[in-house]
């Protein structure tokens, strides 16, 4: 344990409601929030968390995060300020770990700028998407990304993408790490076009994904040649309810969860579907959701057997 006697974070907020800053607007309260807007506030948090033995929760746009239903027992951060801006700089863009991505990509379309345009329809963060290497349509952010500012308890570092080991949704972004900055290598592009292949991609998720709904996306990343959904199509998992929770009728990989649904309620269905595919002779799921466990902080969601969160 560190002895550093180190000020408690500018604006910290006790009893938080974690709910409401994730998609799916279910689980508990955070015993402690903050919002850092430099890079200076961001090392100072995570070094308070560090000197108190608090397990930090990094919290972008909540989109692919469940929280348990008895909150959490350390610090969650959240970015503001500088810290969520986006802008053209040198040809090229920069983005605080904490701008929303689908901004991003219309601010690069804006510049004339092309290679983010899968983005424009994953609501999480820029920083959030660093560490999940977030993707569609065959790109994902590890083919756009030049650098990133990671900060840790200890400062902060500028690391090149490659540093970042970025691989199917996943990176070597530890938990207590903050993705505080972000450039993009983009390249020149026709405006014109730009804005024709974001009105497609839109388009076509309009078609194939539930809208207007409490969700996270995609609950299981796709196994090698295959398809969560169909394997949860084929296992008979279309509109199977727990709680107030189901697999969506329009997507089966997707949850939508009602005014009702607990984060226990959404754990138990993500668990049913994984045995129903395995039962009918799939392979053992992965979570792509994160979950937001009480002490230990974020993790993959269900990733143990038989666990009882
Ligand atoms: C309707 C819908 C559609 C979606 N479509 C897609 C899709 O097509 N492709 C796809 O890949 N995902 C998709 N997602 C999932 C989600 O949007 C992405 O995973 C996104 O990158 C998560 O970003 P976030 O800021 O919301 O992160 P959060 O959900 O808040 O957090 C997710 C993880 O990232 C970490 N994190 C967040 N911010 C930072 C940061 N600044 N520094 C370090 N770690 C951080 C968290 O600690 C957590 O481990 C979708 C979600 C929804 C709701």
């Amino acid at each position: 344990m560190s002895a550093r006697a180190i000020s408690e974070p500018a604006g910290l907020v006790e009893n938080a409601p974690l709910d409401r800053l994730t998609t799916i607007k279910v689980g508990g309260t955070a015993d402690r929030l903050c919002r850092v807007e430099s890079f200076s506030q961001a090392v100072a948090a995570l070094a308070w968390a560090e000197s108190r033995d608090l397990v930090v929760a990094i919290v972008g746009k909540g989109s692919n995060l469940i929280v348990a239903d008895d909150g959490f027992r350390g610090l969650a951060v959240q970015l503001t300020g500088r810290l969520s801006s986006i802008s053209v700089r040198g040809g090229g863009l920069w983005c605080g770990g904490g701008a929303s991505l689908p901004r991003a990509v219309q601010r690069a379309a804006a510049a004339g700028l092309t290679g983010l345009e899968f983005g424009a329809s994953i609501p999480g963060t820029v920083g959030g998407a660093v560490a999940m290497n977030a993707g569609a349509y065959s790109a994902e952010l590890k083919d756009v990304i030049d650098w990133a500012v990671i900060c840790t308890a200890d400062g902060r570092e500028r690391v090149r993408a490659d540093e970042l080991a970025m691989g199917y949704r996943s990176s070597s972004v530890g938990a207590q790490q903050i993705v505080a900055a972000v450039g993009f290598d983009l390249a020149p592009g026709d405006p014109d076009q730009i804005a024709g292949r974001l009105a497609e991609l839109r388009g076509h998720r309009r078609a194939t994904q539930p809208q207007g709904v409490r969700t996270f996306g995609s609950v299981f990343t796709n196994p090698p040649g295959d398809s969560a959904g169909r394997l949860l199509e084929q296992a008979g998992c279309k509109e199977l309810r727990v709680g107030d929770a189901r697999f969506s009728p329009v997507h089966a990989n997707f949850i939508e969860a009602g005014s009702e649904a607990t984060a226990a309620d959404v754990l138990a269905l993500m668990r049913e579907g994984r045995r129903r595919v395995r039962e009918a002779g799939g392979p053992t799921l992965r979570a792509e959701v994160r979950y937001l466990h009480p002490t230990e902080g974020i993790r993959a969601a269900i990733s143990r057997e038989g666990e009882g969160e």
